[in-house]
């Protein structure tokens, strides 16, 4: 998402509103009135990201914080209903004519901060980013928590941007029971686990994100996503494991669903899955 609004970057804002929906609104704050004339005339000047929010930067350093949370998307192209659209920001002096939220389920939020808000608003509630986390920084956060791994992973204060599919990719990539409890995992599986997240979702990336069958994400410009296609577990229950024709499972922990493989993912976790060049062996 961050990458797929990068254009917008120099773009000068005309104007912020809610088009017209008769969903239940979105969590927006300030009041959509307040955001407008706070940002008019200003121009974006970066495009960060914070765990699994977007981080529209502006040039007096205020910063909208975008969380799409189950199903929002961020777009520069038009939107796949015109129902759901929840935000517009009018844009000129760049390639594009307006940034879109739109969510189907409403559980996205907005947030436009000050500059000095972005610590204790955003930063202060997460842990290190997936991508820059080490075995021993995540090992110092769960090592001693009796939750399940794959609880543990989604939540963002310990480590920040594992969502579920990822974090049920990164378990079988590592070859570790997703019910295995922190507390039982040994520094050689900590380090699988930060391998496996790095090669999970640097793949996922460059895939531009996962297009599940119920069709919702879409990238910037409404296209679908193609990590899906390189899923091992996720959405494939009672199919063959790939690498050891078992048969994969479904269950449920912390109401949402995990998919593993119980022969590749022992709780022992003796055998090794992830070899150099990060593929199964
Ligand atoms: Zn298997």
């Amino acid at each position: 998402m961050r990458r797929g609004v990068l254009p917008i970057v120099g773009s000068r804002i005309e104007s912020v509103d809610c088009p017209p929906c008769l969903r239940r609104p979105i969590q927006i704050r300030p009041r959509i009135d307040a955001i407008d004339r706070r940002l008019r005339g200003h121009t974006v000047s970066g495009i960060g990201r914070r765990g699994k929010r977007v981080m529209i930067e502006f040039d007096d350093g205020q910063v909208m914080v975008i969380e799409p949370r189950m199903t929002g998307l961020v777009l520069l192209a038009d939107p796949p209903t015109t129902d759901h659209l929840r935000l517009r920001i009018v844009l000129s002096g760049g390639p594009c004519e307006q940034l879109l939220f739109w969510d189907r389920r409403g559980l996205g939020t907005i947030r436009l901060l000050h500059a000095t808000e972005v610590i204790s608003i955003v930063d202060a509630k997460l842990g290190v980013d997936a991508l820059q986390i080490t075995a021993d920084q995540l090992r110092q956060k769960l090592g001693t928590s009796r939750r399940a791994i794959k609880v543990a992973l989604l939540d963002q204060a310990a480590v920040a941007g594992i969502g579920n599919l990822y974090a049920a990719e990164i378990l079988y990539l590592a070859g570790i029971d997703p019910r295995t409890r922190c507390d039982k995992l040994t520094g050689p599986q900590w380090s699988r686990i930060v391998r496996a997240t790095g090669e999970v979702l640097e793949l996922a990336i460059s895939h531009e994100g996962s297009t599940l069958s119920d069709g919702t994400y879409r990238n910037a410009l409404n296209d679908a996503g193609g990590y899906q296609n390189y899923h091992r577990v996720y959405d494939r229950a009672e199919k063959p494991c790939l690498r050891c024709g078992g048969t994969i499972r479904r269950i449920v922990q912390a109401q949402r669903s995990t998919f593993f493989c119980p022969n590749c993912q022992r709780k022992s976790g003796l055998h090794k899955s992830v070899v150099a060049d990060g593929t199964l062996e």
